[in-house]
């Protein structure tokens, strides 16, 4: 391809829109248009990139024995109100009317459609397992569509969906995605993490994320330094404490005046406790109930839990002075002791290890201290795991190891469904001894995207992208530093012709740039491999080539350029075609 030929107009400036690194060099490569907010035209050299991201997924899923499919992108709310998610599925899913009135929606995922066609498809055990997948446009009407492709409105996903005869079979169904998923991250040239996770709002009951690593990563997700344990965050599972068991009788709590002392910092500083014996309780709304979250001071919550518990689909915390004082409770001085009764409280397993402790009195400028809160708490409460899991936490599934903290950038994410949407679906099928059964569901994402966008987020410098071979737009740009000079554009195009016959891709730079320029852009694109032509490199039988990861140059003789170019692909991970 030449560059005269392929529209890539370059920008110096960092766009003032864009945050994060893939976004700022996507646009300043000219990969992505923003039309609209989260929705984006991909331009050509953006296209080369994702179509080698998605012959690698159609390579692997095709291994794994999936079938590729199209699913319609504009789906009926029939479908949705049969799976009970048309009034469950808040206002990500953008819904619309056609002329005659009736609901439908754009797909956001596809376990309706899918669902659809195989339970008039598959009729008997032999017809099963089935595992369906597409590569395809997604609707998701964000709250927040940000970071460029990273966070879409409008993205592409690969989706699949599994169907088996029993939990067995969908656990064998379900690894082999989850091989799969490995190989093709890794095929992409990717350091990623498959990280357990909550299954949220697709409902089902185990889920694994895959992340790649990257300094920039939306999720928090903890590793075992000692064995293959790693979660997302949300997720990530802690040893359970011994909950404190007094004796003898306990002393009431103390009262003590505590004025303006309404965070964690300011009343640990006033009365020289340390945060962790500070009780944290905070107020929140999940759907139309409130619901109080206790835990130790130096301490995050982890709202998934709850919301999950209440199976709420808004959770958020309260702020408004109004619901504050409707529930007799007094904002910066909340505290489970004296907590009302109509108000469920969810209380961490650390917080009931604590022997004596400090927490809000309910009333404005006073706290107790000497809280124990085996004694002194109501005594329906709900006690389970709140806290979010943090470096140098021991971890539950081996001897000895600790979590460290990374930051991931969710790829894929792969879930066992179980029957919930073939039972509220009624997709059946006859067992061997002609009994209907429901089948057994696992489904399975990509986000095509935003796996090209982490791809750079995960390797860049301070000159632009350094794409991983195998999903580059192109594996070489080919510089000509003199257009003018007839013997430079011989050896460009021998060397052109060359490479091409070798199964590489060339993008020959043959505009009218001057070379100072030139170095700036093919620095800028990140394609693997650099092969600069100038006329005074050339008088001596020259050519230079440079790796773009490492900034090495070499000058190597024009008679072996396609040779060396082949040898140092093959180096970085490239399989000739
Ligand atoms: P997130 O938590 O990031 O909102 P999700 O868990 O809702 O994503 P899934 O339903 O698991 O997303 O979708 C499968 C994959 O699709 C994700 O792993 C991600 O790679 C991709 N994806 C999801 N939402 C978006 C989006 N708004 N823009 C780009 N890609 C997305
Ligand atoms: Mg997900």
């Amino acid at each position: 391809m030449r560059r005269s030929r392929f529209m890539i107009n370059t920008q110096k400036e960092t766009p003032k829109e864009a945050v994060v690194i893939s976004h700022i060099l996507m646009l300043r490569t000219c990969m992505i248009k923003q039309l609209t907010s989260g929705i984006y035209s991909y331009m050509p050299l953006a296209l080369r990139s994702l179509r080698k991201i998605e012959t690698i997924i159609r390579e692997e899923l095709d291994a794994a024995g999936c079938q590729e499919l199209l699913m319609p992108m504009v789906q009926p709310a029939d479908l949705w109100i049969e799976s009970d998610r048309w009034s469950r599925y808040d206002d990500l899913l953008c819904r619309f009317k056609d002329r005659k009135g009736h609901d439908y929606c754009l797909g956001p995922t596809h376990e309706e459609v899918v669902t659809d066609i195989v339970r008039q498809e598959v009729r008997s055990y032999k017809d099963l397992p089935v595992n369906f997948y597409q590569i395809q446009t997604k609707f998701r009407d964000e709250i927040r569509p940000r970071f460029g492709l990273m966070r879409g409105r409008e993205f592409i996903m690969k989706d699949a969906y599994s169907f088996d005869v029993d939990q067995e079979a969908s656990a064998e169904s379900y690894w082999a995605m989850h091989k799969a998923y490995s190989n093709i991250f890794a095929r992409c040239g990717l350091e990623y993490r498959p990280v357990e996770a909550d299954s949220g709002d697709i409902g089902g009951n185990f889920s694994h994320e895959f992340h790649v690593l990257a300094g920039s990563g939306e999720d928090l997700i903890l590793s075992c330094n000692n064995c293959e344990y790693a979660a997302n965050a949300e997720r990530c599972e802690l040893t359970e404490p011994a909950a404190y068991a007094p004796e003898g009788d306990v002393p009431a709590p103390v009262e003590v005046e505590t004025p303006g002392k309404k965070t964690i910092e300011d009343l640990s500083a006033f009365l020289k406790v340390s945060p962790e014996r500070c009780i944290k309780t905070l107020l929140f709304r999940a759907d139309d109930d409130l619901v109080g979250a206790v835990l130790p001071g130096d301490r995050e919550l982890n709202e998934v839990v709850i919301k999950n518990d209440r199976s709420a689909v808004v959770f958020e915390m309260v702020t408004d002075e109004a619901t504050f004082q409707k529930a007799g409770l007094t904002p910066g001085f909340l505290g489970p002791v004296g907590w009302p009764e109509d108000i469920d409280l969810y209380v961490d397993q650390r917080v009931l290890a604590m022997d004596n402790a400090v927490a809000g009195a309910n009333r404005v400028d006073v706290h107790f201290t000497g809280v124990v809160p085996a004694t002194h708490f109501p005594k329906n409460i709900n006690v389970t795991q709140l806290s979010v899991a943090r470096t140098g936490d021991t971890c539950p599934r081996c001897d000895g190891g600790t979590f460290k903290e990374y930051r991931g950038i969710e790829v894929g994410h792969i879930f066992m469904l179980g029957c919930k949407y073939s039972e509220a679906m009624k997709a059946t099928f006859l067992d061997a001894d002609g009994k209907e059964q429901p089948m057994v569901m696992g489904c399975y994402g990509i986000g095509v995207g935003r796996t090209m966008a982490a791809a750079i987020e995960q390797n860049y410098d301070d000159n632009g992208i350094i794409w991983p071979v195998q999903i580059a737009p192109f594996h070489v740009m080919l510089l000509n530093l003199d257009i003018k000079d007839d013997q430079v554009n011989g050896a460009v195009e021998s060397i052109y012709t060359g490479l091409r016959a070798a199964g590489v891709e060339v993008l020959v730079d043959d505009t009218a740039a001057r070379p100072g320029p030139k170095f700036k852009d093919a620095d800028l694109i990140g394609l693997p491999l650099q092969v600069t032509v100038g006329s005074r490199g050339l008088k001596g039988g020259q050519i230079e080539l440079k790796e773009r990861r490492t900034g090495e140059k070499k000058s190597i003789p024009l008679a072996s350029a396609v040779d060396e170019v082949v040898s140092a692909l093959k180096n970085m991970g490239w399989n000739t075609p």
